[in-house]
């Protein structure tokens, strides 16, 4: 029971669907006895949520704009967020609401068609999910393509669009945060939220720079763990497909288990799931622990495949030391793009790039690489012996001495072939380890805390 209408534009709804000059409302019986001015005056935020879906259905532009075509459907559960994203070959225009009994979030896409792409959502949800329950696709009319997600528990949303980047198309990402958060309990929950909101960078003075007391002495040394990539953003992937990503959350897993068995140490991780952290949440969590250290894993790939060797780096503020560290850094901040963040929420790292507080930290991360890099040189060829510089973004915590290791580049057939194994990873993790310890026990480490 429905009927067709084309109107002109008026100025309400301009403002809600901006550059399209024309919509084509599909609008039902009883709806009609009202004019359009009633119309207009509904809410941008209840036409967003269809007004209880009863009435606005479909949005075109003006004319007919190409269909767009899903050519991949990816879903990342994570205990912090779960992201949904859709790859297509045009940007999509979409709207959300919610329905309740059973909770269940909707996405109306125009001009998309089912394809068998789109048809396997359903079976990429994990049974371990912690917010997704099940989710389907259906063409809900002939331009608008709906997706319904039955939740496990309340979810606040959060859908944005990412331009093409690296081998990605146009993607529409998914995050399904929870709504009733305990930020208390969930210290990167509420980093994250603080992200999207663009105000990451408001940890007091008070709490900034190391805890007090002599780390290792006083109280345990503190040690952030950061596995690079994560989710979306695989890192380097190897001829025989391992992904970066993966390799370094068991090497990280890995030096956490052998810091914990440590006496007076202890150690966090920024991910220790398939997840995609931006860099800047990572050095926010380090920041907020409060850790005295943070250790970046990597295990990256250059277009020469018989580049080999371990290498370690360190932030610099005045340009790279190397072409090849220039270029990593700049691959490796790239990170936020490839993974998807919705905005850049890293304001405070530029303005402490100057800061004396960041230089004296510099001259801790180069001993600290160093003393990393002694003991990566018995495990593995070294790329290069001594610690190289560039503008890490995932470094750039001011107070906090912070080194990437690249443990072995994973374009290297036979340094792919190492990273698979076990062996390897633990020996990669333990020269982390003897690092560590080395720096703390040269006095080094107390130069900033005397
Ligand atoms: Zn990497």
């Amino acid at each position: 029971m429905f009927t067709l209408l084309r109107v002109t534009v008026c100025p309400a709804l301009v403002k809600v669907f901006g550059r399209y000059s024309e919509v084509i409302i599909v609008i039902s019986y009883r709806f009609l006895g009202r004019s359009m001015s009633e119309a207009s005056s509904f809410s941008r935020r209840r036409l967003l949520q269809g007004a209880g879906a009863m009435w606005l259905l479909s949005v075109s532009p003006l004319g007919l704009a190409a269909d767009s075509q899903i050519i991949a459907v990816r879903v990342w559960p994570a205990s912090t967020y779960t992201r949904v994203t859709l790859e297509s070959t045009h940007q999509l225009k979409y709207r959300q609401f919610a329905l309740s009994n059973p909770a269940r979030l909707v996405v109306d896409i125009d001009g998309v068609q089912l394809n068998s792409v789109l048809k396997k959502l359903g079976n990429l949800v994990h049974p371990d999910d912690p917010y997704i329950k099940s989710a389907r696709v259906g063409q809900f009319s002939p331009q608008t393509l709906r997706l319904v997600f039955e939740l496990k528990q309340d979810v606040a949303p959060h859908l944005f669009a990412l331009k093409p980047v690296a081998e990605f198309k146009e993607r529409l990402v998914m995050d399904l945060y929870p709504a009733n958060s305990d930020s208390e309990k969930d210290p990167l929950l509420a980093l994250l939220e603080d992200y999207n909101k663009g105000s990451l960078d408001k940890i007091p003075q008070a709490e900034q720079g190391p805890k007090p007391g002599k780390a290792g002495r006083d109280r345990p040394i503190s040690i952030m763990i950061d596995p690079g990539h994560g989710g979306e953003d695989p890192g380097a992937t190897g001829k025989y497909k391992t992904h970066e990503k993966d390799v370094v959350l068991k090497i990280g897993r890995r030096l956490k288990a052998l810091i914990e068995q440590e006496p007076n140490m202890q150690a966090y991780m920024t991910r220790n799931e398939d997840v995609f952290i931006p860099l800047g949440v990572r050095v926010a969590k380090a920041r907020k622990q409060r850790v005295d250290l943070f250790v970046s894993i990597h295990a990256d790939a250059f277009s020469d495949r018989s580049a080999h060797g371990s290498s370690v780096f360190a932030l610099s503020t005045k340009g790279a030391t190397s072409t090849a560290a220039r270029y990593l850094a700049k691959t490796q901040n790239a990170s936020d793009l490839i993974g998807g963040v919705s905005r850049s929420g890293d304001r405070y790292l530029d303005h402490t790039m100057f800061d004396m507080v960041q230089s004296l930290t510099i001259t801790d991360s180069l001993k600290f690489g160093k003393a990393v890099l002694d003991h990566m040189g018995g495990i593995n060829r070294l790329h290069k012996d001594s610690v190289e510089q560039a503008g890490f973004a995932v470094l750039k915590a001011p107070e906090i001495p912070s080194i990437l290791v690249e443990t072995a580049f994973i374009s290297n057939v036979e340094e792919e072939r190492k990273l698979r194994t076990a062996a390897f990873q633990q020996q990669v993790a333990e020269s982390i380890l003897k690092g560590i310890k080395a720096y703390f026990a040269s006095g080094a480490a107390r130069v900033r805390r005397s």
